[in-house]
């Protein structure tokens, strides 16, 4: 059978398919620490349970509109106005099943065969994929180590061509941990402006940011920008609800529109009792995200403290979200017994392999010579974790 053609140009979702790879040897009794899915140990919150609980029992269990309940709509305009001092209206917000289905909605709604798409590299495995599934071309703009992987304003403008629609920009950024200061995107935002380039903006780990940074929407940087920027959150990782998959966005009515017309042809509405949840994740004390985010600080610390611990690895203190970022390019070309471990995804391999840790290499993230490691891990796993690299590492000959 002849599958098409678009589907030959990508490939499944790394970090889903490493994180498979880990349950599965998990399942056969083999003890496997997980450091590769980004998603919250936490539990989800009781009221978001008792929201859902309620939902249930009040039969709320019906198609919904399918761009989402005016509830939830009201609780992301309120959620936008408090925490990132941006305005809409409800007809600018869209809710879907996860961000990353407003993401592939906004692609759908806005790309075709020709457009560029600038994503800065390192980037989330799933944006190129998006852009190709949707005929269009990602392109990506190296960023330096030495500069924390942010993209510049010289950098983006010497990407635009012609043929360039938008640009995607992920702060605080996952696999980094790398963040904007409202400076840097005022800088970015001129040239999105002059330009006239589409920008979406995903947020979704807006709330983890560390040493008193502060968060800060591009939009809400250059308020100039909200005819031409989407920006996209959830609550997957700010409320630990990474399976009852909420996420939305909030933009021009036009492109908000037509997004939620694929939705109608495609999904229909995210599932009713999940959006009842969200509109009590939106409105919970933030003490239940700043107990997490305090605990993922502790974490972070530890983790790239043992990391820069062992030789060949170097990693700096990320700023933001749950990854540790090392480099590793000194590990590159080495042996383990007869066999080379050449490569990134290599050295991940033999990671699982040896040492039974689950992290994610960074080539499928555009970032050869690097590993992403969630710290979305109680303290005491990533001891152990870190016991278990640094010995696997130590097996290794030059
Ligand atoms: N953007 C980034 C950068 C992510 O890491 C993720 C992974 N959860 C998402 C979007 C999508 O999140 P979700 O679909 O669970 O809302
Ligand atoms: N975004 C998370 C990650 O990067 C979850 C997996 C996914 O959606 O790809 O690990």
């Amino acid at each position: 059978m002849k599958l098409a053609q678009r589907v030959a140009a990508i490939r499944p979702s790394a970090t889903l398919a490493l994180s498979a790879k880990a349950k599965a040897l998990s399942a056969k009794g083999i003890d496997v620490i997980d450091f590769g899915l980004g998603e919250p140990d936490f539990d989800t919150p009781e009221e978001v349970k008792n929201a859902a609980i309620e939902a249930l029992r009040a039969g709320f269990t019906k198609y919904t509109a399918p761009g989402g309940i005016d509830e939830l709509k009201a609780a992301v305009v309120e959620k936008f106005l408090r925490d990132n001092n941006l305005r809409y209206e409800k007809n600018q917000v869209i809710v879907s099943c996860g961000a990353k289905h407003s993401l592939y909605n906004l692609a759908q709604a806005l790309f075709e065969r020709g457009d560029e798409v600038l994503i800065p590299a390192p980037y989330w495995v799933s944006y190129p994929d998006q852009i190709r599934l949707n005929d269009a071309t990602p392109v990506f703009i190296e960023t330096r180590e030495e500069n924390h992987f942010l993209l510049t304003r010289d950098l983006l403008a010497g990407r635009i061509t012609p043929r360039t629609k938008a640009l995607i920009l992920n702060s605080p950024s996952n696999p980094t941990g790398s963040a904007y200061t409202q400076k840097q995107l005022e800088e970015l935002g001129d040239v999105l402006l002059e330009k006239r380039l589409i920008v979406i903006s995903d947020e979704i780990y807006e709330p983890f940011v560390y040493d008193g940074f502060k968060h800060t929407s591009i939009v809400a940087a250059r308020p100039e920008l909200k005819d031409q920027a989407i920006v996209v959150n959830g609550v997957s990782k700010s409320h630990a609800m990474t399976g009852w998959r909420i996420g939305y966005a909030a933009g021009p009515k036009a492109i908000i529109a037509a997004m939620e017309t694929v939705q109608s042809q495609s999904t229909s509405n995210p599932n009713s009792i999940a959006q009842k949840a969200a509109v009590a994740a939106l409105r919970l004390d933030p003490r239940f995200t700043q107990t997490m985010v305090a605990e993922f600080d502790k974490r972070r610390r530890q983790i790239v403290e043992r990391l820069n611990q062992i030789p060949g690895v170097t990693c700096p203190m990320p700023m933001g979200a749950f990854y540790a970022f090392p480099n590793i390019t000194a590990l590159q070309d080495s042996r383990w017994k007869d066999r080379p471990l050449k490569t990134a995804n290599d050295i991940a391999d033999y990671l699982l392999e040896e040492a039974r840790i689950a992290v994610v290499s960074g080539d499928p993230f555009g970032a050869p010579g690097h590993l992403r490691i969630s710290y979305a891990a109680p303290l005491p796993l990533i001891e152990r974790g870190m016991n278990r690299m640094a010995e696997a590492v130590s097996k290794l000959k030059s």
